[in-house]
């Protein structure tokens, strides 16, 4: 069932999506070198109960982090660690839920650590302006994998892939509502979207090959083909007039 939300609940969402965008953009100005994917996870916990929400992630299906960091060729679901020292030229994907007034709030990005290669700044510059691509689909009229589509027609000019196996979602009162938003898909087909619809979109796109597998701590999806691999998400409401996204920083 794909619940719709009322313009009042989509200000409640866009109060929600602001304390995660706030806090990806504290995490964001810790990444240097030398700093541990801990780090930037202890910091998201004290922010978020300094800014009154809840973690998302936290618990959800098990997994023991507020933040899903996810380097180099980890693809997304990473765990922070003591152990993971970034370094400079690492990409790091900080992906990111809270929890407000019962709202849900999601969105990630990936952050270049120092200065890094060409090859990975332009995959992250490509899997950002495919997130942009995406949400200018997300519109009443529309259908659902228009912005799949929008998504993979553009990464693949460049000669990436988009990974299947995971896919964004809907949100709302929980993390993952229905529908799935695939990162892919042929233009008109799918689901008739909605003005109240919410969805988190959210391209995960490989350098090399699309096939990722998960490392044997359960969560972490690395590239099959070990490529760099960039995350980037929104929480994007579909107002009559087109697509908001809740979790911009405001
Ligand atoms: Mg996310
Ligand atoms: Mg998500």
């Amino acid at each position: 069932m794909i619940t719709l939300k009322s313009l009042h609940e989509i200000d409640q969402m866009r109060r929600a999506g602001a304390v995660v965008a706030r806090i990806l953009q504290d995490m964001a100005e810790l990444v240097a070198p030398g700093i541990t994917t801990w780090d930037l996870d202890r910091l998201a916990e004290s922010r978020i109960k300094e800014l009154g929400a809840k973690p998302a992630f936290k618990g959800y299906h098990g997994f023991p982090a507020c933040v899903c960091i996810s380097v180099n060729e980890e693809v997304v679901h990473g765990i922070p660690s003591k152990k993971k020292v970034l370094q400079e030229g690492d990409i790091v994907g900080v992906d990111f839920g809270v929890t407000l007034d019962g709202w849900f709030g999601d969105s990630a990005r990936t952050i270049p650590v120092g200065k890094v290669a060409p090859e990975a700044s332009k995959l992250m510059e490509v899997t950002q302006k495919s997130l942009e691509l995406g949400i200018a689909q997300t519109r009443e009229g529309n259908r659902i994998f228009d912005i799949g589509h929008a998504i993979q027609n553009y990464v693949e000019g460049f000669g990436y892939s988009v990974v299947r196996e995971f896919v964004g979602h809907g949100i709302g009162r929980a993390l993952h509502e229905e529908p799935q938003v695939p990162n892919y898909g042929p233009r008109g087909k799918g689901l008739a979207l909605k003005a109240g619809m919410v969805l988190a979109i959210e391209p995960m796109i490989n350098a090399g090959s699309p096939e990722v597998k998960v490392l044997a701590d359960g969560w972490t999806a690395v590239t099959k083909d070990r490529s760099l691999s960039a995350h980037f998400e929104h929480t994007v409401a579909i107002l009559p007039e087109g697509p908001s996204v809740l979790t911009a920083l405001v």
